[in-house]
């Protein structure tokens, strides 16, 4: 398989990053024979230093003519007093809505190697496996009207969250048809006790869920969920929210999982799937060589299996994940008190890359008995 994939690294800890997730993909590609070209782009602060705009036309034009989208993070506190279309962050969301993937799917699974990283008990978080659906193209991130006005001389703002049933009725069939090969559960979260666009959301799903029989729809209050997913994370198999709602609760799922660094995403549904760790551009650690990269590499498991439909390799990807969490090697953030090596970042993505050999070779002499 040949895949033309844009690069854009962005800003802070993203290129440390996504350098391990490339290390990664080229690894796949030697071990399993296919070709993955790289066409590396600026985006964010660092798209605006140098081009002046935090999406520059060429960036956009790579991903458009690309196959997938391997993103690090963007954001930069220097830029941070920019208004919000000039910022940092502008340049993502014009570039999820160009590439038109309304559908963020962010997967939570709690590793056993690392469950003592947290803060909840290992008995509550034990076997925790969550899937989020976000829908990512409306509400309130797009809605229009929007902006800052005077209000009898006084400053004010305003958003507008708005919803269409096409909208909601997509968004939930992705869904419904990830909880038919997962463990057919889904929750749709909204705040139908207060807001209109919620009402419709759960008259939409509701409608959808006729689709599915197979699958258990449940309806869970935004508020509501936020306690139970650190009360029972194991309730919950598939979580379809809106875009808001669902930008925090998967962040709060990091609780569950240990760290943020561990979290991928992928978005997808419109001409081209793009891929990103869910956490930001960490100023805070970034240049230090101690940011996780395994967010990052399971993007581009998640790029594996959605856009390449590479499944075997994907699932070994994330396998050799997994055994090097087993064997003790942990990033800074994951050091919870059994780690048998601190790694920095560059080492483990080459322990996950050098992995990946083995778990192919394992399997392979497993089918061969
Ligand atoms: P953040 O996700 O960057 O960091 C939150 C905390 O988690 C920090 O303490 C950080 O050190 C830690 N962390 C994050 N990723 C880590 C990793 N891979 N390994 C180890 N530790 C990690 O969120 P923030 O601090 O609120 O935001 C920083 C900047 O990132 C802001 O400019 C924000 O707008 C931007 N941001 C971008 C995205 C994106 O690009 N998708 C998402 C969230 C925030």
């Amino acid at each position: 398989m040949r895949m033309k994939i844009a690069l854009l690294p962005g800003d802070g800890i993203g290129p440390e990053v996504t350098r391990e997730a490339v290390r990664v993909l080229r690894a796949v590609g030697d071990i399993y024979g296919h070709n993955f070209e790289f066409d590396e782009k600026l985006i964010g602060g660092a798209a605006i230093k140098q081009m002046n705009a935090p999406l520059p036309t060429a960036s956009l034009d790579a991903c458009l003519e690309s196959d997938a989208v391997l993103l690090g993070a963007v954001g930069a506190p220097e830029h941070d007093h920019l208004p919000p279309d000039k910022r940092p962050e502008a340049g993502l969301l014009t570039l999820r809505r160009a590439l038109g993937a309304y559908a963020n799917l962010r997967p939570a699974i709690s590793y056993q190697a690392v469950i003592d990283c947290s803060p909840l008990r290992a008995g509550v978080v034990a076997g925790a496996d969550i899937l989020f659906v976000r829908e990512l193209l409306g509400g309130l991130y797009f809605g229009e009207p929007r902006g800052f006005i005077k209000d009898n001389g006084a400053s004010a703002a305003f958003n507008t969250m708005r919803y269409s049933t096409e909208e909601i009725e997509r968004i939930a069939r992705v869904a419904f048809a990830a909880a038919l090969v997962r463990r057919r559960k889904v929750t749709s979260v909204d705040k139908a006790n207060v807001l209109e666009t919620s009402q419709l959301w759960r008259e939409v799903v509701g409608r959808v869920a006729l689709d599915y029989k197979e699958v258990t729809l449940e309806h869970l209050y935004v508020d509501a969920c936020a306690m139970h997913l650190v009360m029972n994370p194991r309730r919950f198999d598939v979580v379809l929210t809106e875009n808001l709602f669902g930008d925090i609760l998967s962040d709060e799922a990091a609780v569950i999982t240990g760290s943020l660094g561990l979290l991928a995403s992928a978005s997808v549904g419109g001409e081209v799937g793009l891929y990103e760790p869910v956490h930001g551009s960490a100023p805070d650690i970034a240049g230090r060589g101690i940011a996780n990269p395994l967010g990052a590499i399971s993007s581009a498991a998640l790029l594996l299996r959605h856009t390449a439909h590479l499944e075997q390799e994907a699932q070994d990807v994330e396998t050799a994940i997994r055994t090097v969490l087993d064997a003790g090697y942990r990033t800074p953030d994951l050091d919870c008190g059994q780690s048998k090596y601190i790694a920095s970042t560059t080492e483990m993505g080459a322990l996950v890359a050098e992995s990946i050999a083995e778990v192919a070779d394992m399997r392979h002499a497993y089918h061969a008995v």
